[in-house]
């Protein structure tokens, strides 16, 4: 009997839970580990039939694995996707998705507010072979119109953008993506299918870094891809081929992470939604970044796309740079690292840290001032992450 033989009724919490485990002879109860490279046959016609892809069955855990596949099936299902291919990173799962898609001569349009290492991919290495890319801001639809041309075929978004918040309108950038022939991928890292759903929304691709919420705890890198059958087919192929496939341990693990998916997303943004409140009302603090907020430019869009707000905030404090590492080497608790995602609290100073390679120009035009903070908030008790913020803040107030 499959696990999710039923899976048309259930709700995300279930799906979260149950899709996607076929259970094994041995019955078990909870999804198994299959550390293995390849796999054996009966018969030498056995292994042509299943080497020849005239039946379906394993060969070799570059091309499918059992507890990768597993995986696999829970995502496609959270995310109302047809297929899923999971691969070793998030990066890993942007650059299948455009070796699988694009070729020379081919242009991206992307947003400008992207994962820093998905800009060097798109520009040192996509560019390398003739595939160009074009930045526009986030939220600004005319600005996405413009940079469209006939050899468009990508359309890349990040939404939520990281570390300001910006949000764009999905629906509207999958009507342009059908106008203009191109596919609309959205990284959803931010979100997760808990509280986002772009394919819902029209997007062709979504691209998750399983790193981050997925896991959840911060235990193991992996990526993966999600969306229809057919362009699927040319990612796997990609995956099954060049070789950045998941390993069946880490497929695990965010099999079980997926399980408490739901119940984290909701206690991630309630922890955040209560500190960008109290960041918002502190002395020190000169404006604070985060679409739960009212006076957020896309606080309506954000609303009605998202069932949350996430929990990744930016907030500027006074005295530029100096005050920024001031509050951030008062913590106590807080991981001062660049990762987030996790049920631990991070802190990190975007300027210095993740987006440090960028020019001053850059910097300006993307946001990140010297006195930007990025907090990414954790499942602590609310009142320890903001006291450890406090000693920080009150200090510098009082200055
Ligand atoms: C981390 C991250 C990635 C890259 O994922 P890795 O698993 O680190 O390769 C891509 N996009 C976003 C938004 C991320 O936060």
């Amino acid at each position: 009997m499959h696990e999710d033989s039923h899976q048309d009724e259930w709700s995300l919490e279930t799906l979260a839970i149950r899709a996607g485990h076929h259970r094994t002879f041995e019955q078990e109860h909870s999804e198994p580990i299959f550390p293995t490279s390849s796999f054996v046959y009966e018969s030498a016609a056995e292994a042509a039939r299943k080497f020849g892809g005239k039946e379906p069955g394993n060969v070799y855990s570059r091309f499918t694995n059992p507890t990768v596949h597993t995986f696999e099936r829970r995502l496609a299902a959270l995310e109302g996707g047809e297929r899923c291919v999971a691969t070793s990173s998030g990066m890993a799962a942007i650059l299948s998705t455009a070796l699988a898609l694009l070729s020379s001569g081919d242009e991206i349009v992307a947003s400008r507010s992207l994962f820093g290492s998905t800009v060097s991919l798109f520009d040192k290495y996509l560019g390398k072979f003739g595939i160009t890319t074009r930045y526009v801001e986030l939220s600004n639809m005319a600005a996405w119109e413009e940079a469209m041309s006939p050899n468009t075929k990508l359309m890349f978004a990040e939404t939520p953008s990281n570390p300001l918040s910006e949000v764009a309108d999905i629906a509207a950038l999958a009507a342009l993506a059908k106008r203009s022939g191109a596919l609309l991928a959205i990284d959803n890292c931010f979100l997760t299918p808990a509280l986002q759903k772009p394919i819902a929304l029209g997007a062709d691709l979504v691209i998750h870094s399983a790193t981050k919420y997925l896991d959840g705890q911060g235990r193991a890198v992996g990526g993966a891809v999600v969306g229809k059958h057919d362009v699927l087919e040319e990612v796997f192929g990609v995956v099954r081929t060049c070789g950045p496939c998941m390993s069946p341990f880490n497929a695990w693990i965010f099999t079980k992470g997926l399980e408490t998916l739901s119940l984290r997303m909701k206690a991630h943004c309630e922890n955040a939604f209560t500190l960008a409140h109290w960041l918002d009302q502190h002395p020190a603090v000169t404006r604070v970044y985060y679409s739960g907020l009212e006076a957020h430019p896309q606080h309506a869009l954000a609303k009605q796309q998202q069932q949350g707000f996430g929990a990744v905030l930016g907030f500027e404090v006074k005295g530029g740079q100096e005050g920024a590492w001031q509050v951030i080497d008062a913590t106590r608790m807080l991981s001062i690292t660049g990762n987030l995602g996790d049920v631990k609290t991070t802190i990190t100073h975007p300027a210095t840290t993740t987006h440090g390679r960028l020019s001053d120009a850059q910097k300006e035009a993307a946001g990140i001032s010297p006195g930007l903070i990025r907090v990414a908030v954790g499942l602590e008790s609310q009142e320890d992450i903001q006291r450890d913020l406090a000693r920080g803040l009150d200090a510098l107030a009082a200055q």
